[in-house]
């Protein structure tokens, strides 16, 4: 049966999957090993090397494939290591690109840190603007990258006339679909020309791992990304990759329950007296909810807040959390509150953290699967013991 006519649930089972042929074991095999061995000279049954490939690393690529609708994915030892290696790949010194102002913050470290030095540079823009995106392209622009949802404010991007953008400019167009997956958003049917996952997250689902990988039609820059991996020594590991294999399988209905709890704590959250102000695309109040219903297939998993004590509130309900846990990464089963302020964007200047609107009381959950209800118990008790707590005089409303 053609892998195209599969539903999602299917899709992510069956998609792409072959068995061993050796044993025929259900679950592909672990190839833990670092090297192949010739048959003759110049004669090897496909592999020599696992920094080149790997067959478990390529059953995770063809899995990942399936689900982006794409004829191959090249995948990474991080989602860190694919947006270097797509980068190194597509720029060359005196290139420009145009990024999200809500990027990832390790994107904006390696412009800071690497790029800039080697004269490719970058501007970060508020790419919910489409006019922001085009005034920002120069004759040297050759990408433009894209978060949507922006992370933690989730803040949206129009992929569709963002792309009509690129298009007319003649520039490629990346998205970075770590938050929804291709469950949730189809950055290649929105127009998009290279999906970039951080396979860390939803994808594995089970906070087991750690990677990264790249999707596109385009099979000759494919091919390109492949040898600048085996160049930067970043493929992704075998355990790595079967672990992630095995993830990936349920995330059409892990997804579809986190949506659901999403939901149902936003709306908690905006009925709560304690709370200033609830981010959640699938609330009406949400700036952007009509974008996100035309855009996405589900809202998310992650919510983001702001009690109305501030930092202070923040901290001490971060403390008091019992069932929660304060971490930084998102998408698992567990659930996940996030200072970002102190945390994934502690390096950033704090005037531009305000203007990104991530306040220094704003507080992100990864909400996860456990029962949404006891979810909520967490949550009171711990705004409830932050309510309680003693405030500090900058932070008495
Ligand atoms: N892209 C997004 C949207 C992320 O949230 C992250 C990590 O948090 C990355 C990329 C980087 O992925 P990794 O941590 O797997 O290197």
């Amino acid at each position: 049966m053609s892998t195209k006519t599969f539903q999602e649930a299917t899709l992510a089972i069956r998609g792409g999957r072959t068995l061993d042929n050796h044993a025929s074991s259900i679950l592909f095999p672990l190839y833990q090993t670092g090297i192949f061995v010739h048959d003759a000279v110049g004669v090897d049954k496909g592999y020599s090397y696992s920094r080149v490939s790997n067959p478990t690393v390529d059953a995770l690529e063809q899995a990942l494939a399936a689900l982006e609708g794409t004829r191959s994915a090249v995948s990474f030892r991080t989602g860190m290591a694919a947006i270097t290696t797509l980068l190194f790949t597509l720029l060359r010194s005196g290139d420009h690109a145009v990024l999200s102002d809500v990027v990832y913050g390790g994107t904006m470290r390696l412009f800071r840190e690497v790029l800039d030095h080697l004269g490719i540079s970058g501007d970060f823009v508020d790419t919910s603007n489409p006019a922001a995106v085009e005034a920002a392209i120069r004759p040297t622009t050759r990408l433009i990258l894209i978060e949507t949802p922006g992370n933690p404010t989730l803040k949206l991007a129009d992929v569709q006339a963002i792309s009509r953008i690129a298009k007319r400019h003649s520039i490629l167009l990346a998205v970075d679909n770590t938050f929804l997956t291709p469950i949730l958003q189809r950055p290649f049917e929105l127009g998009a020309d290279i999906s970039i996952l951080s396979t860390t997250k939803y994808i594995d689902g089970h906070n087991a791992t750690v990677g990264g990988s790249i999707a596109s039609h385009d099979e000759a820059l494919m091919e390109r990304l492949r040898l600048i991996r085996k160049t930067l020594g970043c493929i992704q590991a075998p355990f790595e990759a079967w672990l992630t294999l095995q993830g990936m399988k349920t995330l059409p209905m892990r997804l579809r329950l986190q949506c659901a709890g999403a939901l149902r704590i936003a709306q908690w959250l905006q009925a709560h007296p304690d709370v200033k102000y609830v981010f959640y695309p699938g609330l009406e109040s949400f700036p952007q909810h009509a974008l996100a219903a035309a855009q996405q297939r589900g809202f998310g998993g992650i919510v983001a807040f702001e009690l109305q004590g501030g930092a202070e509130a923040a901290r001490h309900a971060l403390n008091h959390l019992q069932l929660c846990s304060r971490a930084e990464s998102l998408g698992g089963l567990e659930t996940l509150l996030t200072h970002p302020s102190t945390t994934t964007h502690a390096d950033l200047d704090p005037q531009l953290r305000q203007t990104l609107g991530i306040s220094d009381g704003l507080i992100r959950i990864s909400v996860g699967l456990e029962d949404p209800e006891d979810l909520i118990a967490d949550l009171s008790q711990a705004i409830a013991a932050a309510a309680s707590e003693p405030r500090a005089e900058k932070d008495k409303p």
